[in-house]
């Protein structure tokens, strides 16, 4: 018997410190064997050096969200972006380190580990940053989709879509009954948000992906408390917009 192996699995953190530490702790206090990254390192928080160390620190997979890509091609226009998103896009620009952009900016849009793969947003096009709210995008991206699992994020609300045998496509909601070992069929996963959750729940949220052999997978989502305040007043002091603080308090 091969000796199971855990990943903590995380995307959206978002420039958010706090939370990407808590959410650290956590892991290697339930003994996770390694970290994956989907992306969206930075943006909308305070903290995109911090947590673009922090994660280079880790030495782990990681591919390249919408927010990444944005902060690190200072060409894109940023016209058509709703303006709180620009004001931060372009001070996250300011003030990252050339490193630091020259990091995101060589990200992959895709990865396969251990018989899995991970993207920020769907297979079917992941460089148009697509985003997998319901059955039908789900079931473009399975298209794409050759290992039985992937992980993704984007949408920043934990999600489970899994294609039967049969082929059917559904989606399952209620992610914490669902939480266990994975039946037949395919899954594409989206592990929530670390540094911005939208599911209601402002706790820091990550899934941890426990693999025994190929048969046997199972997932458990988790939500971690950490520092809000911490994180609002390095918004604050930032002078980026108010309603990227109210909405850490909130889950939304
Ligand atoms: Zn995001």
């Amino acid at each position: 018997m091969p000796k199971p192996k855990r990943y903590a699995i995380i995307s959206d953190i978002h420039a958010n410190i706090e939370a990407l530490d808590a959410v650290i702790a956590d892991a290697r206090a339930v003994g996770v064997d390694d970290f994956v990254c989907l992306g969206d390192v930075v943006g909308y928080n305070a903290a995109p050096r911090e947590c673009i160390q922090r994660i280079r620190e880790l030495g782990c997979k990681v591919v390249k969200g919408n927010h990444d890509h944005y902060c690190s091609h200072p060409s894109v226009n940023l016209d058509d972006f709703q303006p709180n998103a620009a004001s931060v896009i372009e001070w996250t620009r300011r003030t990252i380190t050339s490193e630091d952009t020259q990091w995101l900016h060589n990200l992959p849009l895709t990865a396969t580990i251990m018989g899995f793969t991970i993207v920020h947003s769907t297979l079917d096009s992941p460089e148009h940053y697509r985003y997998a709210f319901d059955r039908r995008d789900a079931e473009d991206s399975f298209n794409f989709q050759r290992t039985r699992v992937c992980f993704h994020g984007h949408t920043h609300v934990p999600c489970i879509f899994r294609r039967t045998t049969a082929g059917a496509t559904h989606g399952i909601s209620k992610v914490g009954p669902a939480d266990g070992l994975l039946e037949q069929g395919n899954y594409f996963i989206n592990v929530g948000s670390v540094g911005q959750p939208r599911d209601g729940l402002p706790k820091a949220c990550y899934l941890i992906f426990t693999t025994e052999g190929l048969a046997k997978l199972s997932i458990e989502f988790r939500r971690v408390d950490y520092d809000i305040d911490a994180a609002v007043a390095r918004i604050k002091q930032a002078g980026l917009p108010d309603r990227l603080t109210t909405r850490l308090y909130t889950g939304q």
